[in-house]
């Protein structure tokens, strides 16, 4: 009886464990921090012989402070007393126990987002991380982001301290940071047209996780909520709530303290499920719905049973009541928490657990990651000890890959310009055929694109962009225009045409790699051959130099005669054997006179010329002046037979900024007309100048228009400023064109897309890639030199300088054919003449004079004539006679003199 006594005595000492209570304070909505308290301690205590922990959990109002506080002083006041209090989630009540508990020298321990506001004591722990060290990583994060512009939306002053580092961030770098506070009511739709108004498309959310859902539904309300729109979210809870009720697939990026994932979790929460069915209460907590509160408290309590246990054994803990408001504290609360902030806690649910010498945990790791649908894809994560970097968890191909994935998923919209052969209207094949979406166009652009989703396996439309501009800054309204308002507006997730890669487009959106590469050049017309006037031959001389030349040969012939008549030189013997004659002759009529000036007009020289001193001197002074005459006539007459040379002519753009007759523009609003606009070199500079003064404007909306221009503007008065693959493109379709001069700048044109669009990437491989395997090349074939009339033969403009076309000279042979046929009918008059007077002085019929004269007419190996009719032979001396009924007495006089000699 005595050995089964001392037994019982023996076990009632080994079993008996040494019990501390432990507060818990929770709000009624607390319910899985509460799950998590309990079966912490009820774990603990299945697997610990040596200390029981008993769970005093209390639920306290969020409201009354006041009424907490005197719970607390009633819980620490009991028999036992409490070693350790944990919670409540309220601010303000947190506050009041903290207070207390500091007081009372009694371990609290919080789970929740404390700033330097709240109180601070020796014995306060708060597992919740740092808020400056979070505020730390939520800025690394961002940072990471690589956005460029972004909008923070926040709750309340407190979420903006959390946020306190990103925006210190925006003061070091500057980015056009916008940030605006939810409005107090719940309608945000105001809001959120404004921010779509801005056209910003990166938004940092902070707000509590139950108002979030909410907020982003009202987001999608206004189209916030599209592809291209980025949000993230900095709730540390967000990650629990369903997002496939807002059916978005928008870029939504949260942060996380707990991976569901984690095995420790899942039989946590599996313990808490056994826990509350044990209880008969059924609950089903799936491990991605686990609040970090409720994994925080979670941690908190096995670190502080943890350590409790380990200071126990060492130096045993004893627990005793103390009183609010006696001075009284607990002498094992200080020695228990110093003990927590130099033993850091490993393998907790969210991570290494580590205080600071002020209670606040230092040591934990926020997971980025992405909300894909249902999915959950952990990005990348920070750590405090590299609190300026990410370590991502996903390579840079599986990340491509689901930045294409997410592209499948959506239609993406492409805007563009109408401007051939980048895109054009297609014509229908037959009668009747409607062309709808995607069909209506056609063109190097459509191609491009349709060969980018073909590698990347997306959906895209194509639509016009409203203004059909390309996209240029507006100073003034500080607004853009054309394609790139379209994707700051996020009307589109790609612009593509003839869309130049510029330093201010780029600042707006992003480019992927060229596709083409130019350089702004000139554009003109080949000069056409000019009507040509047969009687070019008379334009080297003014009509009134004409005038004035026949005047004077008519003036100066009239003056010969006078002079003849008086100089005593040009009174000569008619017959030179004769020394005595009895008179005297002069042959210096006026119609030698006319010969005499004529023979020398024409090079041609005179059989007589004046043997007088003044009428040599007058008729040397006509030479002088027909001498210089005809070599001006000369000179000239070259030039203007080859007068397509003297059209106006430019070989490059210094010669055009030289000369101020050739106009020269660019389509308005374009990179070209700001490459002429910004630019530092002397002669764009001033051919800017030229252009910007130039009334009526010499810029055109589009390249077509430009074109129009210059095979329209007369006498080739009008070049056009372009890029030259379109001068290529235009040059091959229209002979009348030719690109002159080479290339001003080098450039290149590229897809635009909204900035930090995350398929960047993925659409610069595909182009890199048809690059390479030479689609690039086709696709510029197809659409410069196959497609719709190209080909234009190289021809030689203006032909060759020294061929003179039957134009140019065309009139000469006409002058030789008037004027030789007129000297026919004149032979044929005088023939009639000559057998009018045969007849009279012969005394016969003018027919038998006609058959006579004809005869010898006809008879064309006859050379010689009798002057008696009938006759065919005669002696040379008898001509005279006949000569001199011709009236060409000069010539037989001549011929007399020949013979004399
Ligand atoms: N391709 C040009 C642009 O993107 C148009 C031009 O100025 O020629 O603005």
């Amino acid at each position: 009886m005595i050995t089964i006594l001392c037994l019982l005595v023996l076990l009632n000492v080994t079993i008996a464990k040494d019990v501390f209570t432990i507060g818990g304070l929770f709000h009624e909505d607390n319910y899985q921090a509460e799950m998590a308290f309990k079966y912490a301690l009820e774990r603990y205590n299945m697997f610990n012989h040596d200390i029981e922990f008993r769970a005093q959990i209390e639920r306290v109002t969020k409201t009354d402070p006041f009424a907490v506080s005197k719970l607390v002083c009633s819980m620490v006041s009991s028999e036992e007393g409490v070693v350790a209090i944990f919670g409540p989630e309220s601010k303000e009540v947190d506050a009041m126990v903290k207070s207390v508990a500091a007081n009372l020298e009694i371990p609290h321990i919080s789970t929740h987002y404390l700033t330097k506001t709240t109180y601070v004591s020796t014995t306060a722990l708060n597992i919740y991380p740092d808020y400056e060290m979070l505020a730390t990583a939520i800025a690394t994060i961002v940072q990471n982001m690589d956005w460029k512009t972004y909008m923070i939306i926040y709750e309340d002053n407190e979420s903006l301290v959390k946020l306190q580092d990103v925006l210190k961030l925006t003061q070091a770098d500057s980015p056009p940071v916008t940030i605006r506070q939810l409005d107090s009511s719940e309608d945000q739709r105001p809001l959120f047209k404004l921010i779509k108004q801005s056209g910003e498309s990166n938004i940092i959310l902070e707000c509590k996780t139950h108002r979030i859902l909410d907020i982003l539904a009202q987001a999608k309300e206004v189209d916030l909520l599209e592809y291209f729109h980025n949000y993230f979210l900095t709730d540390l809870d967000a990650h629990t709530l369903d997002f496939t009720v807002l059916g978005t697939n928008a870029n939504i990026t949260t942060i996380r303290l707990v991976d569901p994932n984690n095995p420790i979790l899942q039989n946590t929460v599996r313990d808490w499920e056994m826990g509350e069915l044990n209880r008969k209460q059924f609950v089903s907590i799936p491990p991605t719905e686990v609040t970090t509160e409720a994994a925080l408290m979670h941690d908190a309590v096995n670190f502080f049973t943890t350590a409790f246990q380990e200071l126990h054994i060492t130096e045993p803990i004893v627990a005793n009541k103390v009183q609010c408001g006696e001075n009284e504290k607990w002498e094992g609360g200080f020695r228990i928490t110093t003990y927590m902030k130099i033993r850091p806690f490993l393998n907790a649910l969210t991570g290494t657990v580590k205080f600071n010498e002020w209670g606040k945990r230092v040591e934990f790791a926020v997971e980025l990651i992405e909300i894909i649908d249902k999915r959950i894809e952990k990005t990348a994560t920070w750590y405090p000890e590299n609190a300026d970097h990410l370590n991502f968890t996903r390579s840079a191909d599986e990340q491509m890959q689901q930045i294409v994935e997410n592209l499948q998923k959506t239609i993406v919209m492409v805007s563009s310009r109408i401007g051939p052969p980048y895109l054009s209207y297609r014509k229908p094949q037959y009668e009747g055929e409607v062309l709808e979406g995607n069909a209506r166009f056609e063109g190097y652009s459509m191609d491009l694109i349709d060969a980018v989703s073909k590698e990347l396996n997306f959906t895209y439309r194509f639509f016009l962009t409203a203004d059909g501009a390309y996209g240029t800054y507006n100073k003034k309204t500080k607004e853009w225009n054309g394609l790139i308002k379209d994707l700051l507006e996020r009307r589109a997730h790609l612009a593509i045409c003839d869309l130049t890669i510029t330093h201010s487009r780029r600042s707006a959106v992003d480019f992927s790699l060229p596709f083409m590469t130019l350089g702004v050049s000139i554009l003109y017309s080949k000069s056409k051959p000019s009507e040509r006037n047969i009687f070019a031959f008379m334009e080297p001389l003014d009509t009134t130099v004409w005038m004035y030349i026949v005047s004077a040969y008519i003036s100066v012939a009239l003056v010969i005669y006078l002079i003849a008549r008086m100089a005593p030189g040009d009174w000569e013997n008619p017959h030179p054997c004769d020394q005595n004659p009895e008179e005297l002759e002069n042959i210096w009529d006026m119609k030698n006179c006319l010969w005499l000036m004529l023979g020398s007009t024409m090079s041609q020289g005179c059989d007589i010329l004046p043997k007088g001193i003044s009428s040599r001197m007058a008729a040397s002074m006509w030479w002088f002046f027909i001498l210089i005459i005809s070599s001006s006539y000369t000179a000239n007459l070259a030039a203007f037979l080859t007068m397509d040379k003297m059209a106006p002519s430019i070989d490059n753009a210094e010669a055009l900024a030289k000369q101020t007759k050739i106009k020269y523009g660019t389509v308005d609003g374009g990179s070209t007309q700001t490459f002429f606009r910004e630019s530092n070199f002397s002669t764009y500079a001033r051919m800017w100048t030229q252009m910007a003064s130039a009334k009526p404007s010499v810029f055109e909306k589009n390249n077509a228009d430009g074109v129009k221009r210059v095979l329209t503007t007369k006498n080739q008065l009008y070049a056009f400023l372009m890029e030259s693959s379109q001068i290529e493109y235009e040059v091959e379709r229209n002979c009348e064109l030719k690109q002159v001069g080479g290339r001003m700048d080098s450039k290149g044109y590229g897809i635009a897309m909204p900035v930090n669009s995350p398929y960047r990437s993925a659409i610069n491989k595909a182009v890199l890639n048809m690059q390479e395997d030479g689609t690039l090349n086709l696709l510029k074939n197809k659409w410069w030199k196959e497609k719709s009339g190209g080909g234009c033969e190289e021809s030689d403009e203006g032909g060759s300088s020294a061929d003179l076309k039957l134009a140019n000279v065309g009139g000469v042979f006409l002058v030789l054919g008037v004027g030789v046929s007129i000297a026919f009918i004149f032979s044929i008059i005088e023939f009639f003449w000559n057998v009018h007077t045969v007849a009279v002085e012969q005394k016969i019929t003018h027919k038998e004079a006609l058959i006579n004269e004809s005869k010898f007419a006809i008879k064309v190996w006859i050379t010689q004539k009798r002057t008696s009719p009938g006759s065919e032979s005669s002696s040379k001396a008898d001509d005279t006679s006949l000569s001199r009924k011709d009236g060409n007495y000069h010539d037989s006089l001549s011929a007399h003199r020949q013979s004399d000699t």
